[in-house]
């Protein structure tokens, strides 16, 4: 065992720096057309072959010409579309029709905006005058030639993929999908459909993981609800362990008399730690099967979530290549109401913003912070984080804050 004391109980922070260290990302990749790459992770740097846009063109429908000092009148001598540019130069005293998106004739310098001209004939007069350089988009202006425009490890948003397409790239490489293997334990759990007999519930952890699971880069493998034995844990992690790149189960992660789970991966892999010093959620595993690694997620449904999201989700976009997963933003906002906590284990509670004339003034706990209480997770929109050896919370002192 590593880096654990079994007695105690193990930092969040130290957890999650090790588990970093531990997983090595997964580096196979593919070529995908960049409409289909919506959501993947970029396995390469773009740079870009050419400007963005490639010409100067006009911002404006109006007309192009070159500012003469104190010049009012100017004759119209063509016209310029998008797609369809002025052929030749312009003169001083000409103009050009021109439209948004058209390349600005040469010998321009400026284009004045249709409201701002009055048609006289063959010619427009100025009813305010030209600026030098006014309403003209340069070429590379967005984007130049060469500039490295994303980096590997990025998560292909839709801009992203606006931006690739705006550089008439057909093809990018990103990184293969992670195989990801999941099974809940718990002979008490039932689906819908099926009706619950004395002491049964539903399952709401396996649709919850794969709800949070569905990712553009994940493929999830769904054993489904496998009994409290170990003979059936063991065949489902062996069967798991060949085709994944991670292992996720659900409950049986305690010391209980029906939670096989840390016995049979002590048995065929290795644990690396377990029991963490966060609440909800304290009996969390983390290991190997294989070439697989293991997460093992305690039952309790609230206990699923928060670990999932603050210890399992990050480091599955790691595995899958990608680079900058921690959480972005944290806020410090006063505490609304008071919170009973002490020290030993860092605390996500699950909170709600408030907001008054337009502006977050605080945060509030929702009602029930038990680890069996899911609706206190669907109220919330944040986590309140409360660092393990903080004790109580008054109204009014300051806290961290994690939104969804
Ligand atoms: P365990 O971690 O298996 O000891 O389970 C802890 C608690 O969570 C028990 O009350 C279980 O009934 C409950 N639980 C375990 N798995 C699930 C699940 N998949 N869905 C809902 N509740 C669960
Ligand atoms: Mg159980």
């Amino acid at each position: 065992m590593h880096c654990c004391d079994t007695q105690g109980l193990l930092p969040v922070e130290t957890a999650l720096s090790y588990m970093r260290e531990q997983i090595q990302p997964s580096l196979r990749f593919e070529l995908l057309s960049v409409s289909q790459a919506h959501n993947r992770i970029l396995a390469q740097d773009i740079v870009s072959p050419l400007d963005v846009p490639p010409y100067d063109n006009s911002a404006m429908d109006g007309y192009a010409l070159s500012v003469l000092a104190n010049c009012t009148q100017y004759k119209v001598v063509g016209k310029a579309f998008a797609g369809q540019p002025f052929q030749g130069a312009i003169k001083a005293g000409e103009c050009v029709r021109i439209m948004t998106g058209a390349v600005v004739p040469n010998g321009a310098n400026s284009v004045v905006m249709q409201e701002n001209t009055q048609i006289n004939g063959d010619f427009i007069e100025l009813t305010e005058p030209a600026q030098l350089a006014q309403n003209i988009r340069l070429k590379g202006d967005d984007i130049y030639q060469g500039q490295v425009i994303l980096n590997r490890g990025q998560v292909l948003k839709p801009a992203e993929i606006g931006l690739l397409a705006s550089l008439g790239l057909e093809q990018v490489k990103v990184y293969q999908k992670i195989k990801v293997g999941l099974f809940t334990t718990g002979d008490e759990l039932k689906q819908a459909g099926e009706a619950l007999m004395p002491g049964q519930i539903y399952d709401s952890n396996r649709p919850m993981l794969k709800a949070m699971l569905d990712n553009a880069y994940i493929d999830i493998i769904d054993l489904g609800v496998i009994a409290d034995t170990f003979a059936d844990i063991k065949q489902a992690f062996i069967r798991l362990s060949t085709s994944c790149d991670a292992i996720i189960s659900s409950g049986g992660v305690s010391v209980g008399e029906a939670d096989y789970t840390k016995q049979v991966i002590d048995q065929i892999g290795k644990i690396n730690f377990w029991k963490l010093a966060i609440k909800p959620g304290k009996p969390f595993a983390f290991g190997t099967l294989g070439e697989a690694i293991f997460f093992g997620l305690p039952g309790n449904p609230v206990s699923s979530y928060v670990t999932f999201e603050q210890l399992v989700k990050p480091n599955l976009a790691y595995l899958a290549g990608a680079d900058n997963v921690s959480p972005n933003l944290i806020l410090d906002l006063p505490l609304i109401g008071q919170i009973k906590k002490r020290a030993g284990r860092k605390d996500f509670q699950r909170g709600k913003l408030v907001c008054q004339n337009g502006k977050i003034i605080g945060v509030e706990p929702t009602p029930k912070q038990s680890s069996g209480v899911l609706s206190s997770v669907s109220k919330a929109d944040c986590y309140i984080i409360l660092e393990a050896e903080s004790c109580d919370f008054k109204e009014g002192d300051s806290v961290k804050v994690q939104p969804f």
